[in-house]
């Protein structure tokens, strides 16, 4: 049986927002919907009468580098779609160089079913601090693009990925609003990033822990100058280790020793549950140093190369 009795497929932002504000609470956006359709089914969100199809929307799918203009210093960014596939991501080799991470958080999501066809958007959109396509993303500090439909006219914007969780399963956006597009800073020479994850063997969704890292290493190779540390699930929304970055910044030299001051500091940091069908919050602590200890190393090494 049909659970909604109207499915559009428009061809733009605008076409997209205007029927969402048409049909306001009777509405709701749908991308792949590994998510949305499987609440529905659940009754966990009430099924919405009309379903706006943004996978059809210009650009939605597409992975490019793009110019920053506004620096006009060569720099570039990777912009992704807000429509892309995990499997796009995966199989996407300029991203495999620039934004390791994203692609090794993206690889492990689900199956192969689901991969063809769970956007990244969906993932940031659902906004469970878990999320493994967020964590890779919010590791290259990305940002994300949001469209809103005021009195007619759609502005876009660039915001942090962090400033749109409100809480586990919420999302800032309101009706007139929706994710097009995230952008971060490719790695270059001196950069690296890694992503793991600890999943249960029969897991289907979501990890006991994910975990990533971004590191740039000055010109010795010995120090690490930047570093970006994103955990999850480790607090109510997507989480930045950020006390775990400064010691390992802080440090003169990369070593055990300091890895073993990074694993302490993002112990204390995080918020970590007991979840009853995943971990306990101990095995989630513990987990956090097997991570830390496999992914740190992974990311350092790659900015050697
Ligand atoms: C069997 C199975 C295994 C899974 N395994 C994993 C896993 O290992 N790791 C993991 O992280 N996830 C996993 N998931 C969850 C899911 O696949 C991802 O979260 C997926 O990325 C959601 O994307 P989607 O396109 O399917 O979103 P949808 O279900 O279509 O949408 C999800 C939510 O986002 C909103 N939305 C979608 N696009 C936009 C947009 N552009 N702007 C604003 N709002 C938007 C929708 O309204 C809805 O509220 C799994 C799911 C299944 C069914």
């Amino acid at each position: 049986m049909t659970r909604w009795k109207e499915y559009f497929t428009p061809a733009t932002v605008d076409e997209a927002l205007t029927l969402l504000g048409q049909y306001n609470e009777g509405a709701r956006i749908i991308a792949g919907g590994t998510d949305l359709i499987l609440e529905m089914e659940s009754g966990h969100t009430i099924a919405p009468e009309v379903l706006v199809d943004v996978t059809h929307i210009g650009g939605f799918n597409e992975i490019r580098a793009v110019d920053d203009t506004e620096r006009n210093d060569g720099s570039q960014w990777i912009v992704i779609g807000a429509g892309v596939t995990h499997y796009q991501v995966e199989r996407n080799s300029i991203l495999g160089q620039v934004g390791a991470c994203l692609t090794e958080s993206c690889r492990v999501v689900g199956g192969p079913q689901v991969r063809n066809v769970a956007t990244l958007g969906g993932n940031v959109a659902h906004a469970l601090p878990a999320a493994d396509g967020t964590i890779g993303l919010l590791t290259l500090d990305a940002q994300v693009e949001v469209c809103t439909l005021a009195e007619g006219h759609v502005t876009r914007a660039w915001q942090p990925l962090l400033s749109i969780f409100a809480g586990p399963g919420k999302n800032n956006l309101t009706r007139g609003q929706m994710l097009s597009a995230f952008r971060f800073r490719p790695t270059s020479v001196g950069e690296g990033s890694a992503f793991e994850r600890i999943m249960r063997p029969q897991g289907v969704a979501l990890p006991i822990l994910g975990l990533a890292a971004r590191v740039h290493l000055d010109d010795s190779g010995e120090r690490v100058v930047k570093a970006v540390i994103a955990i999850g699930p480790a607090g109510p929304i997507p989480f930045r280790a950020t006390e775990a970055e400064d010691v390992l910044t802080s440090a003169d030299q990369f070593n055990d020793a300091v890895i073993a001051d990074v694993i302490a500091a993002a112990q204390g940091q995080a918020r970590l549950r007991t979840s009853k069908h995943r971990a306990s919050q101990d095995y989630r602590h513990e987990m956090i140093a097997v991570l830390l200890r496999r992914v740190l190393p992974k990311a350092v090494e790659r900015a050697r190369d």
